[in-house]
């Protein structure tokens, strides 16, 4: 016992010497603390000291993709290039080493092989691959996302006789294939930078490719007198704008969409793009290219364009079109000639899917072919196929946290991490640049230095508080994982079998790597984590521990943004506003709101509501041959304001999803009609409806009804009044986010009171206007409060998270059913009351609507459409 070492051999252990193990060697020594780094290679460098191939390059300018820590690097070190080469960049790495100092704290080829935390001394022991073992309090991987290899997976490449290189170990020594036939694997960027400069020397080059990749042209050459005079104007204000931008890359966002503008505007600006010659142009050229399939198809398109501009021969410019995944979701290369390589009459392209490999040979490679096998003849191979990204140098390492948990088994359906520094059950242990950061989507100068600034801070804090562990809390972990899942659901990118997704390894779990909030968002959730005194944290010392247990961003991510956008416009809140303004205000915002799908048909009527007047109604038609489950649906609105225009994107789902006719009728507007006008007019409309419902082209028999917010109020109330007073049949009720009962009290109103556009004043201010005080206790103002809620049809309640409504909905959903009614009931996680409803604009909203359209087709008996 007594014999425990506590003390340990060096405070941190880092993993990795290269961009990131450079940085956090330097941060500990200012810290005073004792670093010692590991490092596989036999010197600084990381990336550029492994990846030597012929024309290896950064993608992003070296102006921006180079520390910004030491401002006197600024003057110290001139790039010859936008885009340097790796040996250049490797000087530079070499000389911030030489510079700091920084090599007398590295142990060169030596590789960490285990990390094993012990809970008795709540220290890490780190062992090597020379039988060593270090004791450290903390231990940072600094190991890259892009340093362990892919296995190429190839059958026979030990019996070639050639040589064999890989782009990620390229060796040490000059490589000149003068006179050669070569054979290269693999079009990704290692393969496009490389493949020009290796056509220029070889006899004969023959590319293998799988997948063709986009690619835009550097124009490299030297840095611009633009992009110099913008970052030497101000270079503290360019390096920030760099760390509070979205790639890391100071650049404007657009805020328009590819499909808002014209044929000739989009085209002018994707030339745009194409001539700025960097990675970011054309992802960035319009609002929605990462988001919305057809924004980016266009895109798309116009890339293939400049490749079969490029390409003589039709057929193999076809062949480089990529087209089987969007434009962007695999990342996007940046060469110097790539496509018109394959224009010299001794470069040639094997499609892989056509004529897959089959093994290598000795003297070769053989593809299938139409008439059994083809054999290639090469003096040598280079295999560009690719690295085991983001986990594969965590994984590596045989790590074993807190009561002997492994992490590759904790991470066996894909990593699971709290901000992708830490993970839950690993104590002290970071990751720079790990997975659920925004890393590799990002100028990776700016996401490592943010992440061993935190991390060192986090560290210093601990210092200072007198603790000496951390962890993040499962919940938190939880919370962050299914974030960045949520992030990565309303982009494009789950639909390529990229490297982001895993998908490029055989076996590996697929889900999307890095996070795709963008750099300025991911710091400030950092920040804010450490704001709210570290946030799903546990954090303790000899003292005992502390957690703060919790979980960071809770709203969907789409629905975030569009707060955050509203705050940004101050607008001013409705229920400052008179009826008339409220109305006038409301219908803007939905002019400016995306439409939703195309139905078969859209028609407006009148019916007659319950004081005989006309009330306004707009019928939406499926495009299936009918008769069809008829549908009446009331919009929301507080019963003051909102009409079907206002619904309208909403209806159109439900009609095109359900494949029911919808019909959205209006009813009389409170204060001019207070209650119990609206749900008088409500049951007048559907019964006006069930009885005209063959000329309308529905089914007879029986109908539903629906309604959001105030709408599903109405459409609650008038279930209960048919069932009272004899019909109409009503087949099922749609409830979303439902107001049920007049009482502003409930725990909803309390966490949700401000911040989610529907407020607990403006609900106030709606009751107001609607219903006296004494009124509101009415069943037919608060459905919830009517004695007998048995025998209704069947319902189905959507709440969301963060609506000041939502318990209500629940109450009500939990009462229906504690009455013997068939209920569905469905929280809708991270949504607020007016999100759901927001068709086109807010995609994370798209499961509950499929569920909702579901439940109309179930409550007309046609089921889950095949
Ligand atoms: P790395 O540079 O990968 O260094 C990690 C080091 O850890 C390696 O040297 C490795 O040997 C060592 N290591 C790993 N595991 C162990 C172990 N168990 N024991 C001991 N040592 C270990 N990003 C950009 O932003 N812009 C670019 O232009 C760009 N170009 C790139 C070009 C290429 C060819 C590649 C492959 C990547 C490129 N990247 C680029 C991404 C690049 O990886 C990062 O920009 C950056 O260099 C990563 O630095 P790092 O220190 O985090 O990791
Ligand atoms: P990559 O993008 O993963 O490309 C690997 C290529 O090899 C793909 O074309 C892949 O085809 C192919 N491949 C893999 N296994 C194969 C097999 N068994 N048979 C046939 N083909 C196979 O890898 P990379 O080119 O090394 O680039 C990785 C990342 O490093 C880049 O995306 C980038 O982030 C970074 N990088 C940057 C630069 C730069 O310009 N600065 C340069 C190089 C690398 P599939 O697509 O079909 O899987």
């Amino acid at each position: 016992m007594n014999d425990v070492k506590r003390t340990p051999d060096v405070d941190v252990v880092v993993v990795g010497a290269g961009f990131a193990g450079l940085y956090l060697l330097h941060r500990f020594r200012e810290m005073g603390l004792a670093a010692l780094a590991f490092e596989r290679g036999g010197d600084v460098g990381g990336t550029w000291y492994w990846n030597r191939y012929p024309g290896a390059r950064c993608d992003v300018q070296s102006i921006d993709y180079s520390y910004s820590w030491d401002t006197e690097l600024d003057d110290q070190w001139e790039w010859s290039e936008r885009y340097a080469t790796q040996p250049e960049i490797l000087r530079y790495l070499g000389f911030v080493a030489d510079k700091h100092d920084l090599r007398r704290d590295v142990r060169f080829s030596t590789g960490v092989d285990g990390a094993v935390w012990n809970d008795d001394t709540s220290l890490w022991e780190v062992r090597t691959d020379d039988g060593a073992t270090t004791t450290c309090r903390y231990y940072v991987m600094a190991t890259g996302c892009l340093s362990v290899m892919k296995d190429p997976d190839l059958a026979g490449v030990a019996d070639f006789a050639g040589d064999v290189y890989y782009t990620g170990r390229w060796p040490h020594d000059d490589v000149d294939f003068t006179g050669k036939r070569v054979g290269v694997i693999g079009t990704g960027s290692s393969a496009i930078q490389s493949i020009p400069i290796i056509a220029s020397q070889a006899a004969d080059l023959t590319v293998f490719q799988r997948t063709p990749n986009f690619s835009l042209p550097a124009y490299n050459g030297p840095v611009r007198p633009d992009d110099a005079a913008q970052i030497n104007a101000d270079r503290t204000g360019y390096r920030e704008a760099a760390r509070w931008s979205s790639g890391g890359v100071p650049r404007e966002i657009p805020v328009d969409s590819a499909l808002a503008v014209s044929e000739d505007v989009r085209r002018a600006r994707y030339e745009g793009a194409w001539q700025e010659g960097t990675i970011f142009s054309m992802m960035g050229s319009f609002n929605d290219i990462m988001v919305n399939a057809e924004a980016n198809a266009t895109a798309a398109e116009f890339v293939r364009d400049k490749i079969r501009a490029a390409v003589d021969d039709p057929a193999t410019a076809e062949l480089l079109c990529p087209t089987t995944y969007p434009l962007g979701t695999k990342r996007l290369c940046l060469d110097t000639n790539y496509y018109t390589t394959f224009n010299e009459p001794h470069v040639h392209l094997v499609d892989l899917h056509a004529n897959p490999i089959s093994s290598i040979t000795p003297t070769g490679i053989d593809v299938v072919s139409d008439d059994g096998a083809t054999s290639y003849e090469f003096d040598a191979i280079v295999m560009a196929t690719g690295f085991d990204a983001m986990t594969g140098a965590i994984v590596a390492v045989d790590i074993e946290g807190r009561d002997g948990a492994e992490l590759r088994e904790r991470w066996v359906d894909g990593p699971r991490t709290y901000l992708g520094l830490m993970s839950a059950g690993f104590p002290n242990m970071f990751m720079v640049t790990g997975p659920q950061s925004p890393s590799v989507l990002s100028n990776m100068a700016v996401s490592i230095e943010q992440h061993v600034d935190w991390i060192c801070d986090t560290i210093e804090h601990l210092r200072a508080s007198g603790h000496t562990v951390i962890e993040p809390t499962s919940t938190a972990e939880d919370g962050w994982v299914q974030h960045a899942n949520d992030f990565a659901d309303i982009t494009l990118f789950p639909e390529a079998n990229s490297w982001y997704m895993g998908a490029n390894v055989p076996g590996k779990a697929r889900v999307v790597l890095p996070y795709l909030g963008g750099v300025d968002r991911y710091r400030r959730i950092c920040d804010e984590v450490v704001e709210r005194d570290f946030l799903g944290f546990e954090i303790g010392g000899a003292n005992g521990a502390e957690v703060n247990d919790g979980v960071i961003c809770r709203v969907q991510p789409d629905v975030s943004i569009m707060l955050e956008m509203m705050e940004e416009m101050a607008l001013p809140p409705l229920d400052s506003m008179s009826p008339v303004d409220a109305r006038a205000f409301s219908e803007a915002m939905s002019a400016a709101s995306p439409p939703g799908p195309e139905v078969g048909e859209v028609l407006d009527g009148t019916l007659p509501g319950a004081d005989g007047n006309d009330l306004a109604y707009r019928l939406y038609r499926p495009a299936t041959p009918g008769p069809h489950p008829i549908v009446v649906y009331f919009h929301g609105g507080g019963w003051v304001i909102g009409n079907a225009t206002s619904d309208d994107p909403l209806c159109r789902d439900l009609c095109d999803q359900s494949g029911s006719i919808i019909i959205s009728v209006d009813y009389r507007h409170a204060p001019e009609a207070r209650f119990p006008a609206a749900p008088d007019d409500g049951f007048a409309a559907t019964t006006w409806v069930a009885q005209h419902a063959e000329e309308l082209g529905g089914l007879s028999g029986g109908l539903a009804v629906a309604g959001w917010s105030a709408g599903a109020n109405i459409a609650a109330v008038v279930a209960q009044r048919a069932r009272d007073e004899g019909g109409p049949t009503i087949t099922g009720q749609l409830l979303l986010n439902p107001v049920t009962d007049g009482d502003l009290t409930r725990a909803s109103y309390v966490e949700n009171a401000d911040g989610y556009i529907l407020t607990r004043a403006l609900m106030a201010w709606f009751w107001d206007h609607y219903a006296d005080p004494d009124q509101r206790s009415d069943p037919q103002a608060s459905p919830l409060r009517a004695s007998n809620l048995a025998d209704l049809p069947p319902a189905m309640i959507v709440t969301s998270e963060f609506d000041p409504l939502r318990d209500e909905g629940e109450a009500y959903a939990q009462a229906l059913a504690a009455a013997g009614v068939d209920v569905h009931h469905l929280r809708a996680r991270g949504q607020i009351h007016t999100s759901i409803p927001a068709v086109g604009a807010l995609l994370s909203g798209a499961g509950t609507r499929s569920e909702m359209a579901q439940a109309l087709r179930g409550f007309s008996g046609a089921g889950v459409p095949a």
